[in-house]
């Protein structure tokens, strides 16, 4: 069986669930190189937590973690993908030693998964799991454990993260959503991408070491940290490619991440 890709995927706004634009018809067509894989593993931004959980569900919720400023059809959405139990476990199983809870009634497929997922494979018939991230950890450990999770890439599993390079909530400009990017947010986006094509995941790890544009782009590390499970389950030597690359509301980068070649899946 051929080895699937790892996508990072740039989410921004949850409204982008709604939409149909050159992001999301990018995103489809993506899914469509890579074709149904046997099932998706998604680690979002939205999901932190102490310890690590996955969801071993047979049926996870929509869960429509925003607020309630949001336009109102986001509350309508619902993205009713099964879950794929036997997955969870095997996850689990793979990040041994690490204690990993097997979540039945807490989770489900938040924002940071279906807003994407949405767009990829619409019919909503490949099963998903999500990992959680472990809110107390270092930036290392979060690209560990990806390397941990990449034999599922030969298992016909596509793994996803979810969240942005660049993300600041803070300081984005709700009107000016095509307004140029803050400088800092297109120099630290820069050098991220050029840690990634020269395959050194270690400066990407250690993006904090770019100062002050390290403390505005990644205000917050939830969002940075799901490229550093893709990066991880990247194998040495292996090509990637950049998709969606813009900015939004100045402070949020689109960026995608593709580890791997499309078009393989079996
Ligand atoms: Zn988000």
């Amino acid at each position: 069986m051929a080895r699937l890709p790892a996508v990072f995927f740039g989410h921004g706004s949850p409204t982008v669930a709604l939409e149909t634009s050159e992001t999301t018809q990018c995103w489809a067509k993506l899914a469509d190189d890579i074709g149904k894989p046997k099932a998706i593993l998604v680690i979002s931004a939205h999901w932190l937590t102490r310890g690590v959980a996955v969801t071993a569900m047979e049926r996870p919720p929509t869960l429509h973690d925003f607020g309630r400023s949001l336009p109102a059809p986001l509350f309508d959405i619902d993205y009713p993908a099964p879950g794929d139990p036997a997955l969870a476990v095997r996850v689990r199983d793979l990040l041994a030693p690490t204690p990993v809870h097997l979540d039945r009634s807490e989770w489900g497929l938040d924002h940071g998964a279906w807003s994407v997922l949405r767009k990829a494979y619409p019919e909503a018939d490949v099963p998903v799991v999500q990992l959680s991230m472990d809110a107390t950890r270092p930036p290392a450990w979060h690209n560990e454990i990806g390397r941990r999770l990449a034999p599922l890439r030969d298992e016909n599993v596509l793994i996803v993260g979810s969240g942005n390079v660049v993300h600041n909530l803070g300081v984005m400009s709700w009107e000016g959503r095509n307004a140029s990017p803050y400088d800092w947010a297109v120099r630290f986006n820069a050098a991220i991408r050029a840690a990634i094509e020269a395959a050194n995941p270690e400066a990407v790890i250690d993006y904090a070491a770019l100062g002050r544009d390290a403390q505005m782009a990644v205000a917050n590390p939830d969002h940075f940290w799901p490229l550093l499970y893709v990066l991880g389950a990247r194998a040495r030597g292996e090509p990637v490619r950049f998709i969606t690359e813009h900015f939004e509301y100045r402070s949020l980068s689109m960026m995608g991440v593709v580890v791997g070649r499309t078009g393989t899946a079996t």
